[in-house]
């Protein structure tokens, strides 16, 4: 707790009440791992574990997943080792095979280019999805400022579980559930509908 705590309105009592945005960053850990990537060379990757608190307090909705970009790696490795194997198979083929006219390219050669059009197709199918997904969560999310600011007045009761708002004129002083107090962030930052959509309980 740093310096002034505020009395919690539905318990009275102000020994277990914390700034929201001290909860909020006590709740997110870096947890730093070694890891071997797929060439077996060991790595230190470092993720955010986040608590089921620290979820419920986020001032804003979690960015949209990057799962597919695996898709895109991937793709995007098989595309690269087609399009080597059709050279390599081209060179193969015996030297002097005429500029972009090969003689004899066998099926193989087909099928490797074929693999290696479709892999880039998946790729920038990929890249245009994720980068669509980023751009329309930067636009919803664009006021998240003004939802930070309210957030930031909040001072969460480890003991009734409630979050109350403090020093902020036109706001009750009324103990919020924790869905509650995420409607109300969320609306001042424009995207309160994702609130509703995105429940705290049974996340
Ligand atoms: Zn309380």
């Amino acid at each position: 707790m740093n310096g002034t705590t505020h009395t919690c309105p539905g318990c009275g009592r102000h020994d277990l009440t914390q700034a929201v945005p001290a909860v909020y960053l006590a709740g997110r850990t870096a947890v730093t791992s070694r890891e071997r990537d797929a060439g077996g060379a060991a790595r230190t990757v470092t993720r955010i574990a986040t608590t089921a608190l620290a979820d419920a307090l986020a001032p804003l909705p979690r960015r949209p997943g990057r799962a597919l970009g695996g898709l895109g790696m991937l793709a995007a490795v098989v595309g690269i080792g087609a399009f080597l194997g059709g050279r390599l198979a081209e060179g193969a083929e015996g030297d002097g095979a005429g500029a972009g006219f090969p003689q004899d390219t066998g099926p193989d050669l087909a099928f490797l280019d074929t693999v290696a059009a479709v892999a880039l197709g998946v790729v920038v199918f990929v890249a245009v999805v994720l980068l669509g997904r980023e751009a329309a969560f930067a636009l919803r999310t664009r006021g998240r400022g003004r939802a930070e600011e309210l957030w930031s007045h909040g001072w969460y009761c480890h003991r009734c579980g409630t979050v109350t708002f403090h020093g902020v004129p036109g706001e009750d002083r009324v103990p919020l559930s924790l869905q509650g107090f995420r409607e109300r962030v969320w609306e001042r930052g424009g995207y309160g509908p994702m609130a509703v959509r995105r429940p705290v309980t049974g996340r």
